[in-house]
């Protein structure tokens, strides 16, 4: 890493984290004619722990900045149906074509998170990767006024910036920093493992449903599938943390003997991932200088697989929020943000504390679905143009 990147001036804004939500919300900074730069401390094209979904506002939201075609040349396979498990019942649906989609996508986040990069930096955002925010920076009347940087060679380095933007996960410093709030909790959470399989013959994303334990297949890059098992996260302490092989197989065959016999016959890609769960927020998203993105301000249980979605969705109400005003806007993004969540962030809470039985989850799937359209259909209603490159 060349200590040059950093800049020595002043910028618009710097994003703090260089995954979905910040690099979509540096890339739609950038169209629109901000100077930005976008630090992360891990490195380019690195993965990160996720189950790979997307649901349709955030293929949505690829599809119009432009950003599909080139996720969908990478070898991500459309999933073209999404099929709930219930027991031994089983309830296909399957994705329909609307607004210029007629698939669903699960790329590697080595694949994901790279494109939107590589997307931010042909915008004309200052990317640099394996550099660290130490602390804010701050004017007289506290204001926030950029960050402090930890260059690998010259050590720390303060990068002045209109407004600082924290996309740096649930464990945010920029929200500690800022002391942002919690402003709604989820009571529940649940442990998740997950592996690559190759040689599993399935199509579409399959979830798999029964009392107190949950399965999902999901379809990715390079003819793999991210296979997950989960559970509440007080099981995934007392039984599984110590031995997450025995545990996933063990899931498996709980939740779905059939999946765990075709597992059986297939070929694990790489180590099993677990993650120990922690219950969702909603943070404040905003304040002076200062404003919050993705799980950095709003996190929820990956049960319903819907954090990407989130953050691109996220990434686009901030983006038109800082692009467009001040202070205002700013809080009108954390009200919109707020208000598409709710159902969602309490939806996602009420599966994952796994006290339903199957008919009331699949009550609670019918809400889901319902909270998803109206987040698609807001989604969908914004301005494609905005978000395009000016020469567009
Ligand atoms: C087990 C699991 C499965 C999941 N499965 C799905 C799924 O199937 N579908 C779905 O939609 N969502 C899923 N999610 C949720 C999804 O992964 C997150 O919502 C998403 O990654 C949030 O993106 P982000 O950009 O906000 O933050 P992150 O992906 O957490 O990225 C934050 C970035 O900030 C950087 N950073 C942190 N601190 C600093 C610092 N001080 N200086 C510089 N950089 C810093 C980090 O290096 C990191 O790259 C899952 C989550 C988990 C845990």
């Amino acid at each position: 890493m060349s200590p040059l990147r950093l800049p020595t001036s002043p910028v618009d804004v710097v994003v703090v984290g260089a995954r979905v939500a910040g690099a979509a919300t540096a890339l739609l900074l950038a169209r629109r004619g901000l100077d930005v730069l976008l630090v992360d401390r891990g490195r380019y094209g690195s993965d990160t722990l996720s189950t790979l979904a997307l649901m349709r506002a955030g293929v949505l939201q690829l599809h119009r900045w432009g950003l599909l075609e080139s996720i969908v040349a990478a070898d991500t396979p459309p999933v073209r149906t999404t099929t709930f498990h219930y027991g031994e019942a089983a309830v296909e649906v399957a994705i329909r074509a609307a607004g210029g989609i007629d698939a669903l996508f699960a790329p590697r986040r080595t694949v994901l998170d790279a494109r939107l990069v590589d997307a931010a930096r042909a915008a004309g955002v200052r990317v640099v990767h394996e550099v660290r925010a130490l602390d804010l920076l701050r004017g007289e009347s506290g204001r926030v006024n950029g960050v402090l940087l930890e260059d690998p060679l010259l050590g720390p380095r303060p990068v002045r910036a209109s407004l600082v933007i924290g996309a740096d996960g649930a464990n945010s410093h920029v929200a500690r920093w800022v002391d942002a709030p919690i402003e709604r909790s989820a009571r529940n959470a649940s442990g998740v493992i997950y592996g690559l399989w190759s040689g599993l013959d399935l199509q579409g994303y399959h979830w798999h449903f029964r009392p107190g334990v949950s399965a999902g297949v999901i379809p990715t890059n390079d003819g793999l599938c991210c296979v997950f098992v989960a559970t509440t996260a007080g099981r995934f302490e007392r039984e599984l943390r110590g031995n997450l092989e025995g545990g996933y197989h063990r899931l498996l065959a709980e939740t779905d003997p059939g999946l765990a016999a075709r597992i059986a016959t297939a070929r694990r890609v790489g180590g099993l991932r677990g993650f120990a769960g922690r219950p969702g927020f909603l943070r404040r998203g905003w304040g002076p200088g200062w404003a919050l993105v993705g799980d950095a301000g709003y996190f929820k249980d990956p049960i319903t697989a819907h954090g990407i979605t989130d953050a691109l969705r996220d990434a686009e109400l901030l983006a038109r929020a800082v692009a467009t005003g001040g202070d205002q806007e700013l809080a009108g993004y954390q009200e919109s943000r707020d208000d598409l969540s709710r159902d969602l962030f309490e939806l996602t809470d009420a599966v994952a504390g796994y006290d339903w039985d199957l008919v009331e989850v699949q009550r609670l799937h019918l809400a889901l679905n319902e909270a998803q359209r109206r987040e698609v259909r807001h989604v969908g209603a914004l301005d494609s143009a905005w978000a395009l490159p000016r020469s567009a």
